[in-house]
């Protein structure tokens, strides 16, 4: 079984289209302030977008409102789909079992070879179709196809879920007490404040180690000791996988991925790493697809730290 929004009419909204004419990023220019109005500093991510009234965070999912900041995406699925959840990836988490996935719009990283770029570059302006679905619907619906679909609960997923973080903690409390399980696909680039709220709830994640260094972080618009700090929490509540996508002349360096996989045992040689082929994609379409015979000299260099190194996409 497969559920896409296309395919449940109930509910269903008119694809969204909007003016974004009073929507501004909060990258680093000076005008994406307006001192003259209230502001709020959204406590999210490392960015930690300033917003006055009106101005929507680089993420396009928060808004700044009367000095606070509202999670525009909430419940606004622009993807549900059941999937195995060997597809999350989660390989060693309820092997055999699936999971009710949903995602919404907007991400705090701007990866030029995103693979999801439709829903996650955009905001609440973009031109994909989304239904609304309040915590209590997606939690009545994971439980109706747990009874008959072998689904073990709900993914968080597709674009970044935890920009929406209200959105994931209010259902994942009402999943848990249903007795599923709640996982979270993300790149991690998140801040402890917001991990520790919501890891009690979180039985399983999958995070993005998208590139071992300082320098590929900046340029993919993320911070790599925010990263490295959400993966080693998460690791002391929750199971987690690690997903390395191999870019060519970002993320191929047989030295990083020796660094990365000996970081990795430091917290636990049974940590499942997964390293996948990139394809060209969205704004990255000057370079080939991953070579074969790399991605297998990564995987045997991984290998000697970690217990258990896939291989995707290949
Ligand atoms: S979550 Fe969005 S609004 Fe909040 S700091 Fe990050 S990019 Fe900015």
């Amino acid at each position: 079984m497969s559920l896409t929004v296309a395919s449940t009419p109930a509910n269903l909204s008119e694809f969204i289209s909007g003016n974004s004419s009073d929507t501004k990023s909060c990258d680093d220019s000076k005008d994406a302030v307006d001192t003259s109005s209230a502001y709020a500093i959204c406590p999210v991510c490392p960015h930690r977008c300033r917003l006055s009234d009106g101005q929507t965070g680089l993420c396009k999912a928060r808004l700044g409102r009367n000095g606070h900041i509202i999670p525009v995406s909430f419940g606004t699925l622009t993807a549900i789909a059941l999937d195995p959840i060997e597809k999350k990836p989660l390989t060693r988490f309820m092997p055999g079992y699936r999971i009710l996935s949903v995602g919404g719009f907007g991400c705090n990283m701007y990866c030029s070879f995103c693979q999801n770029h439709d829903i996650s570059q955009v905001g609440i302006d973009g031109t994909y179709r989304t239904e609304q679905m309040s915590p209590e619907e997606l939690c009545e619906l994971a439980t109706e196809l747990s009874k008959s679909e072998h689904n073990a609960g709900v993914a968080y997923t597709y674009n970044e879920p935890l920009i929406s973080y209200e959105y994931v903690l209010g259902t994942a409390k009402l999943v848990k007490k249903a007795g599923l399980v709640n996982a979270v696909v993300t790149n991690g680039n998140i801040n402890q404040e917001i991990l520790t709220e919501l890891l009690p709830y979180i039985d399983a994640m999958n995070i993005d180690l998208k590139v071992f260094s300082k320098e590929g972080y900046r340029m993919l618009g993320g911070d790599f000791e925010t990263v490295k700090a959400f993966i080693q929490t998460a690791a002391r509540s929750s199971h987690i996988e690690l997903t390395t996508l191999v870019v060519p002349g970002l993320s191929d360096s047989e030295e990083d991925m020796k660094n990365e996989a000996e970081w990795i045992a430091g917290i636990d040689p049974d940590i499942p790493l997964h390293i996948t082929r990139y394809f060209p994609k969205y704004k990255m379409t000057d370079r080939p697809p991953t070579d074969i015979s790399l991605m297998h000299r990564l995987q045997d260099i991984a290998s000697s730290y970690l217990k258990y190194v896939y291989l995707g996409n290949v």
